[in-house]
């Protein structure tokens, strides 16, 4: 079952270089008709590429790759959206005149695409389609009808074209909107400009420009608010500056500068901005109250198999179960979720959903080891951690784990893993390192304390099931069902028994560290 040994398998579908997102079906229904285009969920919220968004809205679209801008070409109105950015644009084609607009979160680059939030998106496919659209996050559907909507009615075209041609300042007008996330500071701009820089400190917000003009008297006519107290120009070294008094309140600010529509923007967002983690989920954060319990492989994949036939599915369930039983009956408010508690087949995507959509905060992987020849002298238990394998057997075990995706239905959405995967992988599981590593070092020590299996230490590898989940995360290879001392130990109820017992105790020691330290952080 080993295949090349360098391959490792990401978990990842066609879609984000990024863990912990699934893919999902988007319907999209108009009329009687209704058709599916995938999308993908992070931290609970469906993304779905505008180019496919776009074919299916029977719309043109065009990505811009070197500004990861793409957009959505309708009737009479052209909607922009760009990668890793708030601002939604949205053009009308005749007079060229902009909206700005802006989501609570950004649109995300994947692969050429453009892929953004569609709850808060579909208000701008009403406004640049003309129809109404809808988005139901419970059925993931959008919902487009064939009431009319008016984008001049609804958002207010005021504005007058401008004939550029004529103008003198690189910067020649400015407007300030107020919008329901903070405030809007739109400057006009005559050519392409180079894309200023900024900086903010003691309420103030600097915008340093390099070799333009700017119009000083449209600035200071500016009618100030929202977050906007005051804007002043000043040169510093021939250069203009910008500075922009800011009244309290706002949480951070962005310069954007789109040099297609000639404008730079700046934002300065309110709290309510802040919704990727609301406060009061940081806080829920700091309780230990949810362990996942995953018992590997089930159903028609019997995971390996040991001597006399024993199959590492069933160790796993029983361990699993074991250890759930004393978690539930010895502590009070922690609630245990199993990715599986018989014996299913259980897609290794799914795990991860089913950990990250309980809001665990620590997950177990249950599996055994063995050797391709057996019987074999091997013998020990591992604990891994989500990390680059470091040795060639760490990387064998992983891919033989990960081998269980040849039995799942869509095996495309696991990418294979490079190094610079890995990268991305292992940031986004950083801060989650420190938990896992110190609870392998208790699990280490509970272990060696009681288990009639010897440990091989703490060792690290890339294993998918633990990509997907989005908390601290081990994988334990309990023992060798191909060593006879260990199948025997593996396989008897009492050796099950004391297994459990020894996870059980580190859970438990683990639960206290979390809180405690996780609290006095918080105190800081
Ligand atoms: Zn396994």
């Amino acid at each position: 079952m080993r295949i090349i040994a360098y391959l490792l398998f990401l978990f990842l579908f066609q879609a984000f270089n990024l863990p912990g997102l699934f893919a999902s079906d988007l319907i999209i229904k108009r009329g009687n008709q209704s058709a599916k285009i995938p999308s993908i969920n992070l931290r609970g919220t469906e993304y779905v590429a505008t180019s496919q968004l776009a074919k299916i809205l029977g719309v043109n679209y065009y990505f811009n790759p070197s500004r990861e801008k793409s957009e959505i070409k309708f009737n009479d109105y052209n909607l922009k959206f760009t990668a890793n950015n708030q601002f939604v644009i949205l053009t009308a084609k005749k007079s060229n005149q902009h909206q700005i607009f802006q989501l609570p979160i950004s649109a995300k680059l994947r692969k050429g695409d453009v892929y953004i939030p569609i709850k808060y998106s579909v208000k701008y496919l009403s406004y640049a389609s003309g129809l109404k659209t809808s988005y139901s996050e419970e059925s993931n559907r959008v919902t487009i009808v064939t009431t009319k909507v008016n984008a001049k009615e609804l958002v207010k075209w005021n504005e007058t074209l401008v004939d550029r041609s004529s103008i003198k300042y690189d910067i020649f007008s400015a407007k300030i909107e107020n919008k329901s996330n903070g405030t809007l500071l739109r400057l006009a701009t005559k050519g392409k400009i180079r894309k200023p820089s900024s900086s903010i400190s003691n309420n103030t917000l600097y915008i340093f420009f390099s070799d333009i003009s700017i119009d000083k008297n449209e600035i200071s006519k500016l009618n100030v608010r929202g977050f906007i107290r005051h804007i002043t120009v000043k040169h510093v070294n021939g250069n203009p500056q910008m500075e922009i008094k800011l009244r309290e309140g706002y949480e951070k600010y962005e310069v954007f500068y789109d040099d297609e529509i000639g404008e730079i923007l700046v934002s300065i967002h309110n709290k309510l901005l802040k919704n990727e983690s609301s406060n009061d989920d940081e806080i829920e954060k700091w309780k230990f109250d949810i362990i996942v319990l995953d018992a590997g492989h089930g159903g028609k994949d019997p995971g390996a198999i040991g001597l006399n036939g024993v199959k590492e599915k069933d160790i796993n369930l029983a361990v699993v179960r074991e250890l759930g039983s004393l978690i539930e009956k010895n502590v009070k408010n922690l609630k245990v979720v199993y990715t599986r508690d018989d014996d299913k087949f259980v897609e290794l995507y799914k795990r991860g959903k089913i950990a990250n959509e309980s809001k665990g905060n620590l997950f177990i992987s249950v599996h055994c080891n063995s050797t391709p020849r057996k019987p074999s002298n091997a013998r020990g238990f591992e604990v891994y951690l989500l990390r680059p394998g470091r040795t060639k057997e760490a990387i064998d075990i992983a891919e033989f784990e990960n081998s269980v995706i040849s039995l799942e239905e869509d095996a495309s959405r696991y990418k294979q893993l490079n190094d610079e995967n890995f990268i991305l992988v292992s940031m986004a599981h950083a801060s989650n390192m420190r938990y896992s590593e110190t609870f392998a070092d208790m699990l280490n020590t509970e272990w060696i304390k009681q288990v009639g299996v010897p440990s091989r230490g703490i060792k690290q590898a890339g294993f998918y099931v633990l990509v997907g989940a989005s908390m601290p995360s081990i994988l334990i290879e309990t023992g060798f069902i191909s060593n006879k001392n260990d199948v025997k130990y593996l396989n008897s109820r009492s050796g099950q028994k004391e297994i459990a017992k020894s996870i059980f105790n580190s859970i438990f020691k683990y639960k206290n560290y979390y809180e405690t330290s996780l609290n006095t952080e918080l105190d800081k």
